[in-house]
C-alpha cells in the first residue's frame, strides 16, 4: 500500500512545482524522472524519446548507470521499450527478462532490475517516447500505478510537444515530432498547394494539466457531460433529423457513449490523479486514438471515431471554445486538414489563401472534393493519420497529382515544390495564350471544347477557360452543397445566371440526378445495397416527378428567349425519353397558360452511361435532339469496375480496345442520325484520351475547365485523320495487346504531340 504522501497527486504536484522552476530542459527531465521514481518506490524510471530517425533513445534516468544517458537507444519494435513504442500499450511485467521481446541493453546495468512497467508517452494518439519503472524485487504493478504513470507520461508529452528537448541528444538528429513526414493518400483534386495547417476541427489546446482540487474538478467534469447529453438530446429529437438515416446513427452513437460508464470512470480516475477535467478528457482521448489507429475493423474504427467527436465536443463544453472553423483569423497561405467535412463547410473559408485541402478519409465523388475540384483546390484523401500528425500552423504541401501530403517538409523538399508550382503557372500562362486561338487539329478539323459546371461558382471559368459553352451543367451539384431543397426560385435563379454568363454560348442542363453516391444530405437515406445500380438519377424522376416537374419548369422559365437544352442521367430505356417528354409538353403548357415566354428552340438530349442503350442506338436517336457519352459511368458499368474503389481505380484501362469499340460505335450511330455528339466524362480532360477520342470521330468534349488549356494545346498538333487510320483498324484487330495507350503513346511521340 502507498502513502498518501506518495500518491498520484502529490507526483502531480511536485512536478507542476518543476514544470514552473527555472531549469534547463536535461536538469528539469532529471528532476522528473527523481520525483517519478521517488513517488513510485521504484528503483528505476527512465525517459525514452523518439528521435527522427525512429530510434528511441535514453534521455535521462534515475537508477540505471548515468553515462548511458543519450548513448544507449532502442529502434521503433526492438525491446520492450521498442515495442511499447509501435504497439502504443503499456507493458506491465513481473519478470522483464521472460518477454520474448527483451533486449538486454549492457551499457544501462538494468540487468537486476525484474519488475517493468512502461507506458507510451502518448500526444493526440501519436507515440512521442517511452517512460519506464523498474525494481529489483518480482512484482505485477497495480492498476492505479499503471494508470498514474501514464497520467505523468501526459506531462512529459506536453514537455517534448513544447519542443524544450529539441536539441538534447547528441547526434543533433531532431526529434519525431518535428520530422518531416510525408503521407501517401489518394489523389482527388490535381494541383500542388504550399500553405500553413489550419485544423478544421481546432484541437482544444489544453494548458492547465494539474488541478487544484479533485471534487471540483469532478462536478465540472459531470456537469460539461450533463450539457453535452441534453445537447445530444435536443439534436435528436429535432424533427428535420428524425428520419435522417446516417445523421441519426452517428447522434444515437453519441448518445451511447456520452453514457459510457467506462468512458467516464477512466475520465474520473485521470482526475482523481491529480488532471484537470479537460486534460483528463484529453488523456482518454489520446488513449483511444491509439487503439483506434491499431483497429483494423472500419466499423469500429468509425465508431472510435464518434468517440473522438464526442470528446472533441465535451472539451468545448469545458472550456467553451466556440465550434467550427476560425477562418477570419487566418492569415498568409493555409491549408485546410480535417478527417472530412461537407461541401458547404468548405465555403465557408476565406478562398483567398486557402491553398488546399487534405482529408483523413474523402472519396473521388464526396461532395467536398466536387466542389473544391470546382474551385481549384488540390485535395488528398485518405490520408491515414493526418489527424494526429498534423499541428495547426506547421507547414504543410498538398501534392494532388500524386496524392502526397508533406508535413513539416524538408527544405529542398519546399524547394522542388515551390519551383513545380512554378513551372505549372508557366504552363498556364502558355494555355492562356491558347484561349484566343482556334481549336482546330493541325489538318483543320473543329473540335469544340465545353467545359462541365454546376454551381454559380464555376461561372467565371467559361471566360477564363475560352470554353465553347457548358457541356454538362450538372444541376444536382446546387442540391449538394445546399443544407435543404433549393427553392424553384434558387432553381431558377441559378440556371438564369448561368445562360446570362454563357450569352450565345450552348449550356446543357441535365436534369438531377441524384441517388446512387449523390446523396442529399437533408434526404432521406433509403439504405440500398448496390446504390449505383440503384433506385437514382431518371428513375427517381420518373417515380416521383415532382422533382424534375420543378425543376423543368424553372429551367423553362430560365430560358425564355433563347435555345435550352435539357439532358437526361442515366437513361436505360427508350421510353424514360419518351415518358420525360410527356412532362416537358405539360410543363409548357401550364407555363403557356399562365402566359410565361418559352425558349426559342427545345432541344432534349440523352446521356449514353448504361451498357443496355447501346442495343437501342437506333430508338434513341430518333428520339433524342443529341447525345452525351457519361464515360465515368459507362465506363464503370461495361467493366463492372466501381469508379469509387481505389484498389481497381488502375485495373481496367479506358483506353482498351474493348471500351474504344463501344466509343467507336456510338460516334457512327450519331453520325449515321446526324446527331450531336459529346462525350463529357472525366476522359474527355486527358489529352491523351481526348486525342483517342478525336481519331473515334468525336468532334465535341466537355471536360473541366482546367482540362481545356491541354487538351486544345494537344490537338492543335494533331492531324485528326493520320491518327484515325492508324486507330480505327487497330481498334477492329481481333489479337495484339488490350490496351491501344501504347499505340497512342507512339503515335504521339512519333508526331511531337504533348499529351
Ligand atoms: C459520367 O458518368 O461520365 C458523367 C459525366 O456523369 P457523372 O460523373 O456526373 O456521373
Ligand atoms: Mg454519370
Amino acid at each position: 500500500m502507498r502513502s498518501v504522501a506518495t500518491g498520484p497527486r502529490v507526483l502531480l504536484r511536485r512536478l507542476r512545482e518543476v514544470m514552473a522552476e527555472s531549469l534547463g530542459a536535461q536538469q528539469r527531465l532529471d528532476k522528473i524522472v527523481k520525483h517519478i521514481a521517488a513517488n513510485m518506490v521504484a528503483e528505476v524510471c527512465s525517459v525514452y524519446v523518439l528521435r527522427a530517425d525512429g530510434v528511441l533513445e535514453l534521455f535521462a534516468t534515475e537508477g540505471l548507470n548515468p553515462g548511458a544517458v543519450h548513448e544507449a537507444s532502442l529502434k521503433i519494435g526492438q525491446g520492450l521499450v521498442g515495442t511499447i513504442a509501435a504497439t502504443a500499450r503499456a507493458l506491465n511485467l513481473d519478470n522483464a527478462r521472460e518477454h520474448p521481446a527483451f533486449a538486454y541493453l549492457p551499457e544501462t546495468g538494468e540487468e537486476i532490475f525484474n519488475s517493468f512497467l512502461g507506458v507510451p508517452i502518448l500526444r493526440s494518439g501519436r507515440v512521442l517516447g517511452v517512460l519506464v519503472v523498474q525494481n529489483q524485487a518480482k512484482r505485477l504493478y497495480a492498476d492505479d500505478e499503471v494508470e498514474a504513470l501514464e497520467t505523468t507520461a501526459m506531462v512529459l508529452a506536453e514537455l517534448i510537444a513544447a519542443g524544450e528537448l529539441e536539441g538534447l541528444n547528441k547526434q543533433g538528429t531532431g526529434l519525431d515530432l518535428s520530422r518531416p513526414v510525408q503521407i501517401d493518400g489518394a489523389a482527388l483534386a490535381e494541383g500542388i498547394g504550399l500553405g500553413y495547417i489550419v485544423l478544421h476541427e481546432p484541437r482544444v489546446v489544453v494548458t492547465n494539466l494539474f488541478n487544484e482540487d479533485v471534487d471540483s474538478e469532478i462536478v465540472r467534469l459531470r456537469e460539461a457531460l450533463g450539457r453535452l447529453r441534453i445537447s445530444i438530446d435536443d439534436l435528436l429529437d429535432r424533427r428535420e433529423i428524425a428520419s435522417d438515416g446516417e445523421h441519426r446513427e452517428v447522434l444515437e452513437a453519441y448518445r451511447m457513449f456520452a453514457n459510457d460508464r467506462g468512458w467516464v470512470r477512466r475520465m474520473e480516475e485521470a482526475i482523481a490523479n491529480g488532471l484537470t477535467a479537460e486534460a483528463a478528457v484529453e488523456k482518454v482521448q489520446s488513449d483511444n486514438r491509439a487503439r483506434m489507429m491499431r483497429q483494423q475493423d472500419p466499423y469500429l474504427r468509425e465508431r472510435l471515431h464518434d468517440f473522438e467527436d464526442l470528446a472533441f465536443r465535451l472539451l468545448r463544453e469545458l472550456v467553451g471554445k466556440p465550434h467550427g472553423p476560425i477562418a477570419e483569423s487566418i492569415s498568409g497561405d493555409y491549408i485546410v486538414v480535417a478527417r472530412n467535412m461537407g461541401a458547404a463547410e468548405l465555403l465557408d473559408y476565406s478562398r483567398e489563401n486557402l491553398r488546399g485541402l487534405v482529408l483523413e478519409e474523402g472519396a473521388p465523388t464526396s461532395h467536398v472534393v466536387i466542389v473544391a475540384r470546382a474551385l481549384g483546390i488540390p485535395v488528398v484523401g485518405q490520408a491515414h493519420n493526418i489527424l494526429s500528425l498534423a499541428e495547426s500552423g506547421k507547414a504543410i504541401i498538398v501534392d494532388g497529382d500524386d496524392g502526397l501530403a508533406h508535413l513539416r517538409p524538408a527544405p529542398d523538399v519546399e524547394t522542388a515544390y515551390a519551383e513545380k508550382v512554378r513551372f505549372r503557372a508557366r504552363r498556364q500562362a502558355a494555355y492562356d495564350q491558347l484561349r484566343a486561338l482556334p481549336s482546330c487539329t493541325v489538318d483543320g478539323v473543329d473540335v469544340e471544347l465545353m467545359m462541365n459546371a454546376g454551381l454559380a461558382m464555376d461561372l467565371p471559368q467559361l471566360d477564363q477557360s475560352g470554353a465553347a459553352g457548358i457541356g454538362l451543367f450538372r444541376t444536382e451539384l446546387q442540391f449538394m452543397v445546399a443544407s435543404r431543397f433549393p427553392r424553384p426560385s434558387e432553381q431558377e435563379e441559378l440556371y438564369r445566371a448561368t445562360l446570362a454568363a454563357a450569352g450565345d454560348r450552348d449550356v446543357t442542363f441535365r436534369t438531377l440526378d441524384i441517388g446512387g453516391d449523390k446523396v442529399l444530405p437533408y434526404g432521406n437515406v433509403i439504405q440500398e445495397e448496390n446504390p449505383a445500380l440503384g433506385w437514382r438519377a431518371i428513375r427517381l424522376s420518373i417515380d416521383r416527378p415532382g422533382l424534375i416537374r420543378m425543376q423543368i419548369r424553372a429551367l423553362l422559365k430560365a430560358g425564355a428567349g433563347r435555345k435550352l437544352k435539357v439532358m437526361l442521367p442515366m437513361v436505360t430505356e427508350v421510353r424514360e425519353v419518351r415518358k420525360v417528354k410527356e412532362i416537358v409538353a405539360r410543363e409548357v403548357a401550364v407555363l403557356e397558360r399562365f402566359g410565361h415566354a418559352m425558349p426559342s428552340r427545345f432541344e432534349l438530349g440523352s446521356m449514353i452511361e448504361v451498357p443496355a442503350l447501346l442495343w437501342q442506338l437506333d430508338e434513341l436517336m430518333q428520339e433524342v435532339d443529341f447525345v452525351s457519352v457519361g464515360s465515368n459511368d459507362l465506363f464503370q458499368f461495361i467493366m463492372a469496375s466501381d469508379r469509387g474503389n481505389p484498389r481497381i481505380a488502375t485495373r481496367f484501362d479506358p483506353l482498351s480496345r474493348s471500351f474504344l469499340r463501344v466509343l467507336r460505335r456510338i460516334a457512327v450511330k450519331a453520325g449515321q442520325y446526324q446527331r450531336s455528339l459529346t462525350l463529357c466524362g472525366e476522359l474527355a480532360g486527358k489529352p491523351l484520351a481526348a486525342m483517342a477520342l478525336i481519331g473515334l470521330g468525336y468532334r465535341s468534349l466537355s471536360m473541366s475547365s482546367s482540362s481545356i488549356g491541354p487538351v486544345k494545346a494537344m490537338l492543335r498538333q494533331l492531324d485528326a485523320r493520320q491518327l484515325a487510320e492508324k486507330l480505327l483498324p487497330a481498334i477492329e484487330e481481333p489479337i495484339g495487346g488490350q490496351t491501344m495507350r501504347e499505340l497512342l503513346i507512339d503515335f504521339a511521340d512519333s508526331h511531337g504531340i504533348h499529351y
